[in-house]
């Protein structure tokens, strides 16, 4: 049952019914903070100037507005924060077992970032945010009000952050005390003014395991985090093709990476939740890679329609599944990646099957790599051919997993 918002109430009541209302809805967490500017524009202006979003251009366009809410919604004087826990309990096993005990016959698997398990997110947290926001207008009609999940020009974790919800640890996830930081953030901004919680404490102490765990060295220092080297970035919004420098320790990663988040003492307290909006699709946390070659547009779409993985685009993902299967260097990965390299359409896919090959090594590598030099148009693949057929030289099948956290 919902617990309406009432025209006489105090601000202080008002603020503890929409707690309420919010909880109701499946929120695990709600703050208050003032909109006005956010404490950490200097620092997105600083990490913008210094290119370390990368190609996510969009960030960069109009700083300012991203961080003022006023900007955005004209009047504005409160930003609602609110979290949404996505926690589901272990991954299912380690996907390739452990490199002594691998057996031949095992799938060669890759690795999905928890958030990205079940159904995408966005739709049904704005969802529920409209749902908030309607409960809040039965009562303040006059109220105005802005839904943002992620994809709006709003600095979400500042707000979690500025609005008591959960400190930004070293890692730049929020973090909320006693429970983690595996949650969705979202916002509601509105022009009703509403007394601010007190901001977050930030408790990472002296604590660094996040910057120590990261594969490649994306967190330069506390809170510091270039998304040209973090894999969250390459495999998911980065078009282009990935560092070679960087490949080998995605490991098995196709789409995201949890690591610094995994080695949080405070995620330690997190609860798996049971909210059937996040529960886990078949097959969508370690799948089988090798199928996953084979996928055209129209599969790719279809298998998975409604998910956070349609982000990466199928020559991103697919891309992403190549670099996981040159990592693991399963020799029975040959033959599909080779007919990736000959027939895929898109030059980036083909030039990382190249890659693969050459990480995988060996007679019939190279005799594919030399093949398709001979009939590939694309300057682009010709030159992962090349680089391919030179790292062929020192490459042999194992089954080491480089960048892969221990079983
Ligand atoms: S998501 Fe992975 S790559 Fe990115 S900062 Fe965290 S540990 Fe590093
Ligand atoms: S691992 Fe340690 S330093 Fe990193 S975010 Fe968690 S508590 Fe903070």
């Amino acid at each position: 049952m919902l617990h309406r918002v009432q025209p006489s109430q105090t601000n202080a009541s008002t603020k503890e019914s929409i707690r309420r209302e919010a909880q109701a809805l499946g929120f695990g967490g709600v703050g208050f903070a003032r909109a006005d500017e956010s404490p950490h524009a200097g620092r997105l202006r600083a990490w913008l100037e210094a290119g370390r979003h990368g190609t996510m251009h969009w960030i960069a366009r109009d700083p300012g507005r991203r961080s003022d809410p006023r900007a955005v919604l004209s009047g504005a004087r409160t930003v609602i924060s609110v979290t949404v826990p996505y926690y589901r309990g272990d991954w299912p096993s380690e996907p390739n077992g452990a490199v002594a005990e691998r057996s031949p016959h095992a799938p060669s698997r890759g690795r999905i970032a928890r958030y990205a398990w079940g159904r995408d997110y966005h739709k049904r947290i704005r969802r529920r945010l409209r749902l908030l926001a309607k409960a809040i207008a039965s009562v303040c009609p006059e109220a105005r009000w802005l839904a943002y999940v992620d994809t709006g020009p709003v600095l979400d974790r500042s707000w979690a952050e500025r609005a008591g919800v959960g400190w930004i640890g070293k890692n730049t996830n929020v973090i909320v005390q006693g429970k983690g930081s595996w949650f969705f953030l979202g916002e509601l901004l509105t022009d009703l003014e509403l007394d601010p919680d007190p901001p977050a404490r930030n408790h990472c102490g002296t604590c660094a395991r996040c910057i120590a765990a990261c594969p490649t060295g994306a967190i330069l220092g506390p809170y510091e985090l270039d998304a040209r080297r973090c894999i969250s970035y390459l495999t998911i919004e980065h078009r282009g093709a990935i560092p070679l420098e960087l490949r080998p320790s995605i490991g098995t990663r196709i789409f995201g990476c949890d690591d610094c988040q995994e080695v949080c003492p405070w995620n330690r307290f997190a609860v798996p939740t049971s909210d059937p909006d996040f529960a886990e699709r078949p097959d969508q946390q370690t799948p089988e890679l090798i199928p996953l070659l084979r996928l055209d547009e129209e599969s790719f779409r279809t298998r998975y329609r409604g998910t956070a993985i349609l982000r990466a685009k199928r020559s991103g993902f697919v891309r992403n599944v190549a670099v996981a299967l040159g990592n693991l260097r399963d020799r029975r990965s040959v033959g599909p990646l080779t007919r990736t390299l000959n027939r895929d359409p898109d030059p980036l896919v083909r030039g990382h099957a190249a890659w693969a090959l050459g990480r995988i090594g060996g007679t019939a590598s190279r005799a594919a790599l030399q093949e398709a030099a001979t009939h590939e148009s694309s300057e682009e693949v010709l030159v992962e051919i090349r680089s391919a057929l030179e790292s062929c030289e020192g490459a042999g099948a194992t089954h080491r997993i480089e960048g892969d956290p221990e079983p």
